[in-house]
């Protein structure tokens, strides 16, 4: 027997639509380029998102087409992403912290037909558009003014003017694709994640739950992570889900922009990677600054360095979610819980609980197995290969890009190593798949090995991840000289020089007589981290 409730798709343009009635003077406030703060409202915010949807419709884009942008988090992009997904186009998030040869690859891989960017990063594509396939290029900038380009670029202020804000919105259904966001993934090329209606929907609901983010309508809520990772962490639907005011900081990411908006705006909850609350910490120190309004931060994307959970709970008060999840996730994952009988504890009782990246909210389920695919007993204290399932996991990639990514029961591997405790808490242990994390931002061992290998002097090449205080991660280069060549550092970084972006060079290059190999002729990565790491990776 079915039950008698009605049908009611969870689709994303409810969420600006409901902002914009129940919420609909709660402000949105962007940093904009030239540092001055810009305000709107929910409700302005959602008629300037149907007057997107009106542009986008007259240029010919609707059910599925590919919509890309190249910004930083503001008010314009949050009405980009809505005034997108609320037609049935697919929003895609491009990075543009990748190398603009990345950038094109993946434009070319989604079929992107329109490329909304700010105005700053209009030298970007300035240098690949020849190679892109999109259509018609927007530019978001302070002045209404598109800087110099030579591919037609219009500026989106003159793009919306006049536009009708009824295009319809819905009436597909809630499993249609909404969103698309790369991750450079374990191997070969970087693969498209691809969002639903209904996943993005349930997602939110999650996140905003009180051991998730706690995210409610007298919240202010600052993503600094930006929209590109998806979807700020949730927040870009969560906030506005709940009718929270939001705060977006643009391109303002150093520590005193930020913490300008953390005093002034009065923001209750944030999130971003631990290095960039490196840079605030220093800032906030050296001006003995406090953060008075700040309730709740969730840091993840890498492991939570101990001294800056110390510091938001202990010298600034600042309670602090350590989670974890990955773009495959939506992308939350687990979030730590303390323990009832250590809440009204000492900090240092609960700090090993806060250090462990915690427990799977309602709607994802974890489990780890062994090499031989065995599933572990939790509390035994045992690593093996975390898996996942959920209502907000992928099921694939787009395109089928790495084929079949679920086992038989619907597990989907992180890639990550865990030991779960008893309670169902996860701490990562180390990392399977191959990729280094520097700064919350992926950098691809195997493009920086390729573009290595093709230096003359250089037989063999492996790039594994050191620790570093600042970073998370920084690479190493282990170099395989050719035999009777003697290639040195600054020749290799000569050499790396333009061909990849410039934050991928490794900080060091060690050479050796030859690199180790596993039993199947492939690098031994897991030998050379031993070697040459003294610390693994992902521990804290
Ligand atoms: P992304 O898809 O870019 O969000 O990256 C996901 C990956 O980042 C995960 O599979 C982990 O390897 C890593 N990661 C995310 N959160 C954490 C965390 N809290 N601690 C350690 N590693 C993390």
């Amino acid at each position: 027997m079915l039950g008698l409730m009605q049908d009611w798709p969870l689709t994303v343009d409810r969420i600006i639509e409901r902002a914009a009635r129940f919420a609909e003077d709660s402000e949105v406030v962007s940093r904009r380029c030239d540092g001055t703060l810009a305000r709107t409202t929910y409700a302005a915010l959602h008629d300037r998102a149907r007057q997107v949807s009106a542009a986008l419709r007259a240029m010919g884009i609707g059910n599925g087409d590919r919509v890309a942008t190249l910004s930083m988090n503001s008010a314009e992009h949050l009405e980009a992403w809505y005034g997108t997904m609320g037609i049935g186009a697919v929003l895609h998030t491009l990075n543009p912290r990748l190398h603009p040869d990345q950038i094109a690859w993946i434009a070319n891989h989604a079929s992107d037909r329109v490329l909304i960017l700010d105005a700053p990063f209009v030298p970007i594509v300035q240098q690949v558009h020849d190679r892109m396939p999109v259509e018609h290029y927007i530019v978001i900038s302070d002045d209404g003014i598109v800087p110099d380009n030579s591919f037609g670029a219009i500026a989106y202020e003159d793009w919306i003017a006049g536009r009708g804000t009824d295009a319809a919105w819905g009436g597909f259904d809630e499993n249609t694709a909404c969103g698309l966001c790369y991750t450079s993934g374990t191997t070969g090329n970087p693969k498209g994640v691809l969002y639903s209606h209904r996943s993005n929907v349930l997602h939110a609901m999650m996140a905003v739950t009180k051991d998730a983010l706690g995210v409610g309508y007298q919240d202010t809520v600052m993503p600094v992570v930006p929209m590109f990772h998806a979807n700020a962490w949730a927040l870009a639907f969560a906030a506005p889900m709940m009718g929270a005011r939001m705060v977006l900081p643009g391109f303002g990411l150093d520590g005193a922009s930020l913490y300008a908006l953390f005093d002034g705006e009065r923001v209750t909850i944030s999130a971003a990677v631990p290095t960039l609350w490196l840079g605030l910490m220093d800032y906030l120190k050296a001006g003995n600054l406090k953060l008075p309004h700040l309730q709740f931060v969730a840091i993840g994307g890498a492991a939570l360095p101990e001294r800056v959970l110390r510091a938001f709970e202990t010298e600034y008060d600042v309670r602090i979610g350590h989670a974890w999840g990955m773009t495959e996730m939506s992308p939350i994952g687990t979030v730590c819980r303390v323990p009832r009988e250590l809440a009204d504890g000492p900090f240092d009782d609960q700090l090993p609980h806060k250090l462990r990246q915690g427990v799977p909210p309602f709607s994802v389920e974890i489990r780890t197995v062994d090499d031989k695919g065995d599933e572990q007993v939790w509390g035994e204290g045992k690593s093996g290969h975390l898996q996942v399932r959920g209502v907000a996991v992928s099921k694939g990639y787009f395109g089928g890009e790495g084929g079949d990514i679920l086992d038989s029961e619907g597990w989907f591997d992180t890639g990550d190593l865990a030991e779960i405790d008893k309670h169902g808490s996860v701490k990562l242990t180390d990392r399977a798949k191959d990729v280094i994390k520097s700064g919350g931002e992926w950098i691809s061992s195997i493009d920086l090995e390729n573009a290595l290998l093709s230096h003359p002097d250089v037989a063999n090449a492996a790039a594994i991840a050191m620790p570093d205080p600042k970073w998370g991660e920084r690479p190493m280069m282990i170099v395989q000289a050719e035999p009777g060549a003697s290639p040195d550092a600054d020749g290799l970084r000569a050499f790396l020089d333009g061909r990849i972006a410039k934050w991928w060079m490794p900080d060091e290059f060690v050479f050796v007589d030859a690199i180790p190999l596993g039993a199947t002729g492939k690098v031994n990565k897991r030998a050379l981290r031993e070697l040459y790491v003294t610390q693994a990776p992902a521990s804290n």
